[in-house]
């Protein structure tokens, strides 16, 4: 089970009741006057790879935030959110409009779902390498398995998309040895909910229609 963010939001005259609501865990989408629109999360732990709220400035294409000295949202973290992802921000708030509480209990069951083993990009780093040559399993650095671009070792896709170490029933074929990427990527994250749509058209927690 995971417990995930509520995101809500809020106009910026509203800031105290979404101050409110992050400090309980929730996300807060708010919306200024001249059209900006500022995301406002629990300090990300940075240090943590499972970290939801950091995930949540991921799959925005952020990696930074300022924690607020002061004013309403005082020892909380703000990123600005560009332009085009205002909509996906937008959509993430009317999910969760059905949630009453900052916070959302969910179960998600990976070997039904497999949507982030699918038209991913999955780099191989330096210790990803090493485990595989340790494990004997050069190969895999290797065509069909892996590619290269900028300079970089990534993993191939089928042309259905389909990573090549997914199995039929959803199993990773290397799973001891998986990447790291593949590793940390945290189940009921941003990124997990919205490869499951985008793949899937599963809503949140839905299961599989298949
Ligand atoms: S998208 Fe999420 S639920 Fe689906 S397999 Fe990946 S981590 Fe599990
Ligand atoms: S290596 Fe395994 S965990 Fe990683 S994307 Fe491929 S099937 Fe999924």
């Amino acid at each position: 089970m995971v417990v995930r963010p509520v995101v809500r939001q809020y106009k910026e005259a509203y800031a105290r009741e979404a101050a409110r609501h992050v400090r309980a865990g929730g996300h807060a989408v708010v919306w200024e006057k001249g059209g900006k629109v500022r995301l406002v999360i629990p300090v990300p732990k940075a240090d943590d790879p499972m970290d939801l709220h950091y995930w949540s400035l991921l799959d925005l294409g952020k990696s930074r935030w300022k924690k607020m000295p002061s004013g309403p949202y005082r020892g909380l973290a703000i990123a600005m959110i560009p332009r085009d992802c205002h909509d996906i921000v937008r959509r993430r708030a009317e999910r969760d409009a059905v949630w009453p509480e900052a916070q959302r209990a969910i179960t998600f069951d990976c070997l039904a779902c497999g949507a982030c083993c699918r038209d991913n990009y999955v780099e191989l780093d330096k210790d990803d390498i090493a485990r595989f040559r340790k494990a004997g399993r050069a190969d895999l650095l290797r065509r069909p398995y892996t590619r290269k671009k900028d300079g970089k070792l990534v993993l191939r896709l089928l042309k259905s998309k389909r990573c090549r170490h997914l199995e039929d029933d959803n199993r990773c074929a290397i799973y001891e040895l998986r990447p790291s990427a593949c590793s940390v990527f945290p189940v009921g994250s941003e990124c997990c909910l919205n490869a499951r749509e985008v793949e899937f058209e599963m809503y949140d927690g839905d299961p599989p229609a298949r």
